[in-house]
């Protein structure tokens, strides 16, 4: 007994002398990032939720049921599997060691046997999937491309001697006899099968408790300095992960003129160290699984842009020694300029901030707020971005459309209408209750301003009072935010709240998902609250209400299209399919990537603005999957999506593949429907 004592301390001191060595090191790295903004941090309840459901649940794992069911059992497994390290080091000391109180119950023995044998299958599940998917033949598509595949055999294979040292050990022990579980040795089943391989031998049982204990805490080396060291990070990620998700509004909101005033201030993210700490630390979380990368529409249509590189490019950056000067958690002398030294810039304008990665992520990355701060440092601080985006800019800035039309020609929409549109000129009168915010593009694009009219029309129809700002109403900034230059956000944002708290607003309808997300969850920071519909809610509501019939027929076979920032950024999704679902003779099917999983039409991350000159064009690959479902009308709700879907379908048209195929909004066909205009 003294050997197996003094080898297993030997052992376990050693181990965890390294181990606490590599924490401490990544710890210091981590802290060398700046402080996590405040409101981050998390509530008792946002801990126990995010850990319960995200963590032990491992809820978005789910969808990819098979992996998800391996890993899943894997977790469980070694949660349980706890008990018999505990049983090996308390062997250490006595050879029938067992844990007080439950430790010679049959039921534990049967559980612990019971996952191991889960553990093992699972094994064989992960082996398999990534042997099918071996990066030998791996290219673009596989998710596992650019992945640490064989750090990832390695952690299996410790996996594996972890569970076999664990049924050797109880076997030798139930062979001679001081077994916790002697006394039924039928239920640890999985031991007493071995059991049967192993000599009555107390030299033979010390080689493999002490063999557990070895490779137990080897694991937790070689897991700090691999990439599963996410055991120990996604937790802590997910505790710290902005709540309840990392879509909608952006991440943070810098006290911009005050950073502006500032000599050394730093906005947005140049270097490793401008990072905050928990996205450093959520490089460090990656479990490299591929999953964004996955749905990433950029990488799809063959982009640079790949959101697992990104973290995994950050995260080696971090990792390197000097970057940081690791040791002593300050910034290093030279460190390397993120972008273009460590993101490529053509992968850093590709982002279109559809927040698919986000979604998919199972260790709630936030993706899109690292993009954006690194795209903020690039406009901020170097002036750096591409020329077209620059046009945009200048557009905003002097003319508050990102088209640079004039503002008076925001209401050209409405001339014809057969009944008349309010303007709001002043205060907003008692008798209007809702402002209806019709954004730059439905006021001064020409396929989006059909959507607007039909929009107003069947509000107008339903007895909604509203009203318009007209050229009183300028661009949100959201392009503006999502390119990176904050400051011009800030003063669109602040303009336009300084505008709607001066007319008395307090109710808003819009039109477009990127002002409906912009208005309802990024204003308030800047002190602009307001009750925000997007009008699929409200059209919904009022067919709901029996304030709109839809009785003409619409013999159409349709598709519907989510736009990200409505249905991703902020759960729109049935609202919209409800209104289709009322209308006489609509056929409606859905497309493969719909819902939560929608696929981006290209426009979002201010990409409408900027050229798409590498790979298959966004919009294009979604027309096609729309195209593939026969549908002749591809329905929508945004006048991003609409402008960029009608794009696509006239260079088909063009090449005699979309021949009658139309691009609407909803509106448009419940409008139709309801007999105010014919579908065109
Ligand atoms: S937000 Fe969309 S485009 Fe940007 S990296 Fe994520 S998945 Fe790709
Ligand atoms: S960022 Fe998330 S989804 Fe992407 S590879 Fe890492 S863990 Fe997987």
């Amino acid at each position: 007994m003294t050997v197996r004592l003094v080898a297993g301390v030997l052992v376990t001191v050693a181990a965890l002398g390294v181990a606490a060595y590599r924490a401490g090191w990544l710890a210091r790295l981590v802290w060398a990032g700046r402080p996590i903004p405040p409101e981050r941090l998390p509530t008792a309840w946002d801990t126990i939720r995010a850990q319960a459901t995200d963590v032990f649940a491992q809820r978005k794992l789910f969808k990819r049921p098979v992996s998800g069911w391996a890993h899943a059992l894997t977790f469980w497994g070694f949660v349980v599997l706890l008990l018999t390290i505990i049983e090996a080091y308390g062997a250490l000391f006595q050879r029938d060691f067992a844990i007080p109180g439950i430790g010679r119950s049959a039921a534990l023995g049967l559980i612990e046997d019971l996952f191991a044998t889960i553990v093992l299958v699972a094994l064989g599940v992960f082996t398999t999937i990534r042997l099918r998917q071996s990066p030998k033949r791996l290219d673009r598509r596989s998710r596992f491309y650019g992945s640490h595949v064989d750090q990832a055999y390695l952690v299996l294979g410790m996996i594996f001697l972890v569970i076999a040292t664990l049924l050797l050990y109880r076997g030798a022990q139930l062979a001679a006899g001081v077994s916790p579980y002697q006394h039924d040795g039928r239920w640890p089943f999985a031991s007493k099968a071995v059991s049967y391989i192993c000599p009555d031998s107390m030299a033979f049982e010390t080689v493999f408790i002490v063999g557990q204990i070895a490779v137990v805490t080897g694991f937790l080396v070689l897991v700090l300095y691999s990439k599963h060291m996410h055991i120990f990070t996604a937790p802590l990620n997910v505790l710290l992960k902005r709540q309840p998700k990392a879509l909608g509004r952006l991440g943070t909101t810098p006290d911009i003129e005050q950073l502006m005033e500032a000599e050394d201030a730093v906005i947005g993210a140049g270097q490793i160290g401008h990072f905050h700490r928990q996205q450093l630390l959520q490089t460090l979380a990656c479990t490299e699984c591929g999953r964004c990368q996955d749905k990433c529409p950029a990488w799809e249509t063959g982009k640079p842009l790949n959101p697992k590189l990104i973290i995994t490019s950050l995260r080696d950056e971090m990792l390197a020694e000097g970057v940081l000067a690791g040791k002593d958690g300050t910034a290093g002398e030279n460190p390397a300029m993120l972008v273009p030294d460590v993101i490529d810039p053509d992968a850093l304008w590709s982002c279109t901030t559809c927040g698919a990665c986000v979604e998919e992520c199972p260790v709630d990355i936030e993706h899109v707020d690292t993009i954006v701060d690194m795209r903020r440092y690039q406009v901020m601080m170097e002036s750096q971005f591409p020329a077209e985006a620059g046009t945009m800019l200048k557009n905003i800035e002097n003319q508050g459309n990102p088209w640079g039309l004039r503002a008076d020609s925001r209401l050209d929409w409405a001339v014809g209408l057969d009944f008349e549109i309010p303007v709001v000129t002043d205060v907003i009168p008692d008798d209007i209750e809702w402002l209806y915010w019709v954004g730059c593009a439905g006021s001064l694009e020409d396929r989006a301003r059909r959507a607007t009219r039909a929009i107003a029309s069947v509000l107008h129809a339903a007895g909604v009072r509203f009203a318009v700002l007209g050229p009183r109403e300028s661009c949100t900034g959201d392009p503006a935010r999502r390119l990176g230059n904050e400051y011009l956000f800030q003063e669109m944002a602040k303009a336009n709240i300084e505008t709607l708290q001066g007319a008395g607003v307090k109710k808003i309808i819009a039109s477009c998902p990127h002002c409906f997300n912009t208005i309802s969850n990024e204003y308030p920071q800047l002190g602009g609250n307001y009750e925000v519909i997007h009008h699929a809610q409200l059209l919904s509501r009022l067919v709901a209400l029996g304030k709109l019939t839809a009785k003409d027929p619409v013999a159409a076979k349709l598709t519907y299209h989510d736009p990200c920032y409505l249905g991703r950024h902020n759960g729109i999704l049935d609202e919209p399919r409800s209104v289709l679902d009322q209308i006489p003779g609509v056929e409606r099917v859905e497309m493969h990537r719909h819902g939560r999983r929608g696929f981006c039409c290209g426009a979002g991350g201010a990409r409408m603005w900027m050229e798409e000159r590498i790979g298959k064009r966004i919009n294009v690959e979604r027309t096609d999957e729309a195209l593939g479902t026969g549908a002749d009308v591809i329905a929508t709700s945004c006048p991003y999506c609409l402008i960029m879907l009608d794009d696509a379908i006239a260079q088909r048209r063009g090449e005699g593949k979309a021949d009658g195929v139309v691009v609407i909004d909803l509106a448009q066909v419940l409008a139709d429907s309801v007999g105010l205009r014919k579908l065109s």
